[in-house]
């Protein structure tokens, strides 16, 4: 039995002489899609994953207590009918176990295995310009051709090395939560140290506070976060998804987030006191992100608007923590609630009432230096069997920037985006002929999206490229630096004005190599026009790119 796509580009290759038509890099989420895809189109495809299974960051991220922050049925793929029929989700919010074991389900499902090279690296890639071809070197020593190269490695699963000295001499423990065993660390009666409070590092602690002997908790920012409802995901509610699978995808497909949110809100300012607060509350019941985007039409744009949701989510969270003392340094006063990555929490804030939790606010004592026996901040040391680094990623760039990538010319990517990080609608970039990507800068799936709608989309305007490129029969696509100029003007008069702009200390801005801030990455203009423009390139035949 076959699972088709529901639009299917079927084209004829046509590829000159070469390993393969298409090189994927990553079996993830996109990556999964992405080589089912392009093997529907009749190309031959080989996947590359360096880890040895499929899953990508769900493979990699199994701390304790990762799960996702998209609800029910928002979290899986919507290319295919089938898959939504045949797959039955426990929870509301899918936990990393459940979401891998679905990745795996589809994986054997569509049959991909046979064509991913597990434990295989790509480490660079180069383009000939004169065979129209790429060559990929694996961390195997193997070099192969094709013309077409797609990076799905992941705008979030690169670790950011953490810059502690004497990190290598601690003689416990010690993981980056997105390198965590698949024999897990046992952690009960530790005295367990974590470095980070944001989406990842808020998991972490609520769920080990009740386990361990010692938990120290090393602040730098402070976090909003809202409380997440997570029931078992009933029959019933199944059966309603897949009767509305249909209507349920127009909506995504067209929701600012990929969210299925069913009001469309009203703006701030037509909102009575009474309805404003009604509405928040309901929302902060509703345990699901949509406090985030959905509270107010305007809430992005506009700074009362802004002002107004942060200070309900400050004193709701203030409500939960015993110290006052205490709760001055857990909840923001930097930025406004939404400025960065809002994160789901269960039990978070409770968890520092706690006498076996320990906040350390870095902001008054940063940590100077880590050493065999713990953690020196600049006044005092703190014995620890356990480090946990819950210090995030290089977002959008870090997977795509360790290949080293050689384009037209003699251009290398890592060179040209640390001179100026650009993209055209996230997937190419000029300069670098047929090859395309997943998860990078300045489109909505860079950061502000229900990633699973966001990637379907992205796979099927590559494949609608690739089967550009092959239908007409010329050698390579490759957007002008005109047509990339123009959608970097876009995004900067899109999102620069909104409080993501506003906010410098956030992944949603590109961090340089020297540490200076950089590029709004986070692409803050929704789906609904940023599809506009992709659909528009695909039906101008790619009016203004480069077709060589
Ligand atoms: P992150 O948002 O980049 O947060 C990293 C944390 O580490 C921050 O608290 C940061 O502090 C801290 N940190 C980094 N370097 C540090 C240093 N040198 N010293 C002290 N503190 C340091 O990374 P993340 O929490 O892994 O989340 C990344 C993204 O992954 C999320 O925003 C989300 O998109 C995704 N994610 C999703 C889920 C989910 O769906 N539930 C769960 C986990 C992750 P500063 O804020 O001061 O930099």
């Amino acid at each position: 039995m076959s699972v088709e796509p529901d639009v299917a580009v079927k084209a004829a290759p046509r590829t000159p002489a070469s390993d393969y038509d298409a090189i994927v890099v990553g079996a993830g989420l996109a990556g999964l899609h992405q080589l089912h895809r392009l093997l529907g189109m009749g190309l031959r495809v080989a996947a590359f994953e360096a880890s040895d299974g499929v899953g990508g960051v769900w493979r990699h991220n199994r701390y304790p207590g990762a799960r996702v922050d998209s609800h029910f049925p928002h979290y899986q793929y919507w290319f295919s009918r089938e898959l939504w029929d045949e797959v039955d989700w426990l929870e509301r919010f899918p936990s990393q176990p459940e979401i891998e074991k679905y990745l795996n389900y589809v994986c054997d499902r569509l049959d991909l295995r046979r064509h991913i090279q597990f434990g295989t690296r790509v480490e660079s890639a180069s383009f000939d310009a004169a065979s129209g071809l790429w060559s990929v070197t694996t961390s195997l020593g193997k070099t192969v051709t094709a013309r077409f190269v797609v990076l799905n490695s992941g705008g979030l699963s690169a670790p950011r090395a953490a810059p502690f000295p004497g990190a290598e001499t601690f003689s416990g423990v010690s993981c980056h939560t997105s390198d965590w065993p698949r024999e897990g660390i046992d952690l009960a009666g530790k005295r367990v140290g974590v470095i980070g409070t944001a989406a990842t590092g808020i998991q972490v602690i609520q769920t080990i506070a009740p386990i361990v002997e010692h938990l120290t908790v090393f602040q730098r920012t402070p976090n909003f976060a809202v409380p997440m409802k997570n029931p078992a995901i009933s029959q019933a509610e199944r059966d309603e998804a897949r009767r509305n699978f249909e209507r349920l995808r127009g909506v995504v497909h067209q929701a600012f987030g990929g969210f299925a949110y069913e009001a469309t809100p009203p703006m701030f300012d037509e909102t009575t006191e009474v309805e404003r607060v009604q509405r928040l509350e309901a929302l902060w019941e509703g345990g699901t992100l949509e406090i985030w985007g959905g509270a107010f039409a305007d809430t992005f744009a506009n700074p009362v608007a802004s002002s107004y949701v942060t200070r309900f989510v400050g004193e709701k969270i203030r409500q939960r923590i015993n110290d006052p003392k205490l709760a001055d340094r857990l909840i923001p006063t930097d930025h406004d609630f939404g400025s960065r990555r809002v994160p789901l929490e269960t039990r978070y804030f409770e968890a520092f009432n706690r006498d076996n939790v320990e906040l350390v606010d870095l902001r008054e004592d940063p940590i100077r230096s880590i050493d065999a026996s713990g953690v020196n901040t600049a006044t005092h040391h703190i014995d620890l069997d356990v480090i946990i680094y819950a210090t995030g990623f290089e977002a959008g760039v870090g997977a795509i920037n360790r290949i080293d990538i050689t384009g037209r010319d003699g251009r290398r990517l890592r060179d040209e985006w640390e001179k100026a990080l650009r993209t055209t609608v996230g997937m190419q970039v000029h300069g670098f002929p047929n090859l395309f990507m997943t998860m990078a800068p300045f489109a909505p799936a860079s950061a502000l999206c229900n990633l699973p709608v966001c990637a379907d989309h992205q796979v099927d305007w590559i494949a609608a490229a690739i089967g550009f490129v092959v239908d007409k029969g010329v050698t390579s696509l490759e957007p002008s630096e005109e047509v990339e100029n123009a959608w970097m003007a876009h995004h900067v008069e899109v999102s620069e004005p909104t409080m993501l702009g506003s906010n410098k200390n956030s992944w949603y801005r590109h961090k340089r190599k020297d540490g200076s801030v950089g590029e709004l990455i986070a692409y803050a203009g929704g789906i609904p026009q940023y599809r506009a423009t992709c659909d528009a390139m695909i039906s101008s035949g790619f009016e203004g790119f480069l077709i060589r």
